[in-house]
């Protein structure tokens, strides 16, 4: 059942974001997370999903996921629970991310894009980051496809906003102002990590009816395939196309969106708490510590 949005302007946006957090290893195992040239040189039988191999929690990654949570005005949740969230890909050997799904690490929170905006936070939750697919003849020609497991399990924060940005110029604002906040707090490096945006957008001429756009890089191209999905979903209204939800790809190259597929909804994952991962508890010391080494922060001072 899809509830009838409440929206009045003529674009809302809504972004998900996922930030490669710049620890030294891996999120569950102690696999180096360098950038190198060799695929699949930085792996393990935990990071390649093999039976039997247990993950371990990277105390650093849960470190800088609560900087980000204090920094954003989240409340930081007690215990971190981790669960199972199931699908086939190649890029995932498990056929399961490791991913926070029940209890985020953080919840609500906001960021001040500038003087007059301020965008809020639903969520923020720590999850593994799946393989690299390489298309070595390029995406749409390529016979066969690479997969570089290097990538697999690299700490990923993923921030979910309220869809509260009104044109794709203020998801880039949104998107400019986090990068800042990071490399402000030290969490991140910009020549080392990766940031991509999943973005739901939808207009008003079609009631509200959104697609995702995914894997979007960088707040330039925010921009660009969050224009280009506007004018493609008015041309399509006026065309008069039905509308129904669903999910695209940002084909950077051509400067096109792409649907992939009908967007599929999180009950479809079938999420189960992870049985090898016991739930931990996140103490007032710990985050108290955290709040002592960082930069005087607030984001008045960040995001002014
Ligand atoms: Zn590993």
């Amino acid at each position: 059942m899809i509830k009838k949005p409440n929206f009045t302007t003529d674009i809302v946006i809504g972004l998900e974001i996922h930030v490669e957090l710049n620890t030294n290893t891996k999120l569950f195992c102690s696999c180096s997370t360098e950038n190198t040239e060799e695929p699949n040189t930085h792996t393990c039988p935990v990071c390649l999903g093999h039976p039997g191999s247990k993950p371990v929690l990277n105390k650093k990654a849960v470190d800088f996921a609560v900087r980000l949570c204090l920094a954003l005005g989240c409340t930081i949740s007690r215990n971190l629970i981790f669960s199972r969230k199931n699908y086939f890909y190649p890029d995932m050997s498990k056929n399961y991310q490791i991913t926070q799904y029940e209890v985020p690490i953080g919840t609500e929170g906001k960021l001040r894009i500038s003087d007059e905006k301020e965008v809020g936070l639903v969520r923020a939750h720590l999850e593994e980051d799946p393989a690299s697919l390489v298309h070595p003849a390029g995406m749409h020609s390529s016979p066969f496809v690479l997969v570089d497991y290097n990538r697999s399990g690299r700490p990923l924060l993923e921030i979910v906003t309220k869809p509260e940005m009104y044109s794709p110029a203020e998801a880039r604002d949104f998107m400019r102002k986090l990068i800042t906040v990071l490399n402000y707090i030290g969490i991140f490096d910009q020549d080392h990590c990766i940031i991509k945006a999943d973005a739901n957008i939808s207009i008003k001429e079609t009631g509200y009816v959104r697609s995702e756009v995914k894997n979007i890089t960088g707040f330039k191209e925010i921009e660009r395939a969050l224009k280009y999905e506007v004018e493609r979903q008015k041309k399509d209204f006026e065309e008069g196309k039905k509308f129904v939800l669903d999910t695209r790809a940002w084909d950077a190259e051509n400067g096109v969106t792409r649907r992939i597929r009908t967007k599929e909804t999180e009950e479809d994952y079938g999420y189960i708490l992870d049985p090898d991962l016991v739930i931990t508890e996140i103490t007032d010391d710990f985050v108290e510590s955290i709040k002592k080494e960082m930069p005087e922060l607030a984001q008045d001072k960040v995001i002014k």
